[in-house]
């Protein structure tokens, strides 16, 4: 791969306290070497890109989506509802999903996800119908070029036994547990620079038993993986949680051993005061979905107290039937602007979110959600996975004063340019060797099937 030089851009963010005006990167075989004001570094590289007049920042690490939903967004009966009303319209929908669906939304949520900023996604896909599978989301992801931690999701709480989910969409627990081990011996690659990691990850106390969640922690923990669920999303699932376990939901986890380093939760909004500094003691973590709370009418989770307590937080976009959009930067807005009104008076107490501390949880925060030190700052032994954003357009007008700050305050927009592990995925606004329009008449063709 050689050495790549980037040099000039106006404001280098480094996301380990730095912000270097005339910033340069130099990195090697995907590496980053060294980072500093351009008069300072090397002059020569292998690829050598003049950013002036942009920013540049480590890419976006996006900490929970569901790629398939990519297929089902403004389903009209699902526009104006709670979590379990939502979920009961688009379970048998979903059910129609094949291996080419599964396959082609995983490629264009990824795609779009890469426009917005996005460098590592992961993604949280629980349901397997007509024979698709894991796999077939690898295969999916390929050609788009950002890291992709994927999940082994599951469910296996059916209607018949209580949970929220038709049976048609549940699988026996023994078959799970299985295919676990499978793809995670298949495709998880543990070292630094990991393009593909697996992730095991039960859907929801509601829609999983709780036999299942002991023995994917037991699985999960012989084989050295992370795991994730949903958890404490909505008033609905406490409720179901306290009339079936007499527990809450993050209790109820706890007795579970699904509390730890090596955990993170969906959501986590409807979270007690104490059980929040338990989360930061334990080390768990959360992904933090600000859009899909809003849609959903979910209510507003408590990130500053979680940011207090210790608690690890990276954003997610969560699934497109619940956002309707997969731009990292757009969730990096709704972040701050979701906190501004959970501080409103009448509403919470508290400091405003600042615009570096949105930009924070979506670059190092979600790295640490997904436990990897190897990207989400820029700074030498970093992994060259970088964003640029040009500064001469019109949604940035009069607000050059703070670049840094514009980004997060106006309007989003998509990068100009990326690249993962020192390789070329955005240029010039459009994704490299990817042929979006026919993705998309694909998509949409597959899209129009089910439903
Ligand atoms: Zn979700």
């Amino acid at each position: 791969m050689g050495t790549l030089l980037i040099r000039h851009a106006e404001v280098l963010v480094t996301m380990d306290g730095r912000e270097i005006l005339d910033g340069a990167l130099f990195a090697r075989d995907g590496w980053i070497e060294e980072v500093g004001a351009t008069s300072e570094l090397p002059d020569r590289g292998d690829q050598m890109v003049d950013l002036r007049g942009h920013v540049v920042l480590p890419g976006l690490v996006n900490t929970h989506h569901h790629l398939y939903q990519t297929l089902t967004r403004v389903v009209p009966a699902a526009q104006s509802s709670g979590l379990f009303d939502w979920l009961r319209v688009l379970y048998p929908v979903w059910a129609r999903m094949t291996p080419d669906h599964v396959r082609t939304s995983t490629r264009l949520g990824l795609a779009e996800l890469a426009l917005s900023g996005c460098t590592t996604a992961s993604d949280h896909h629980y349901l397997w119908p007509n024979g698709s599978r894991v796999d077939d989301q690898i295969e999916g992801a390929a050609p788009v070029g950002i890291r992709f931690h994927v999940s082994r999701g599951s469910m296996s709480l059916g209607e018949s036994d209580g949970g929220l989910p038709p049976d048609s969409v549940v699988e026996p627990e023994d078959r799970i547990i299985t295919d676990s081990q499978r793809v995670f011996e298949q495709y998880h690659d543990p070292g630094p620079g990991a393009m593909t990691r697996v992730v095991l990850a039960p859907c929801s106390p509601f829609s999983v038993t709780g036999e299942l969640m002991v023995a994917t922690a037991k699985l999960a923990r012989e084989l050295g993986a992370t795991m994730h669920t949903h958890l404490a999303e909505t008033d609905d699932e406490e409720q179901f949680c306290l009339g079936q376990f007499s527990r809450r939901p993050v209790e109820y986890m706890e007795d579970l051993g699904w509390a730890g380093p090596d955990v993170w939760y969906a959501h986590a909004v409807h979270v007690a005061d104490d059980e929040v500094v338990r989360m930061g003691a334990e080390g768990t973590g959360v992904a933090h979905c600000p859009t899909s709370n809003m849609r959903l009418a979910s209510g507003i989770a408590p990130v500053s107290r979680y940011m207090a307590a210790g608690v690890r937080v990276g954003l997610g976009v969560d699934g497109s039937a619940s956002n309707d959009s997969s731009h990292m930067m757009g969730e990096t807005r709704q972040a701050l602007l979701l906190n501004r009104l959970a501080v409103a008076p009448g509403i919470g107490a508290g400091e405003q979110m600042t615009p570096r501390q949105a930009l924070e949880l979506a670059t190092v925060g979600g790295a640490g959600v997904l436990g990897r030190d190897d990207i989400g700052r820029l700074a030498p032994g970093m992994a060259a996975d970088l964003i640029a954003y040009n500064l001469n357009r019109i949604e940035f007008a009069g607000a050059l004063h703070d670049p840094v700050a514009a980004l997060v305050m106006c309007a989003p927009v998509g990068v100009d340019h990326s690249w993962v592990g020192g390789n070329r995925v955005v240029e010039e606004r459009q994704l490299v060797g990817l042929d979006v329009e026919e993705l998309v008449e694909g998509h949409n063709r597959l899209a129009a099937s089910l439903l």
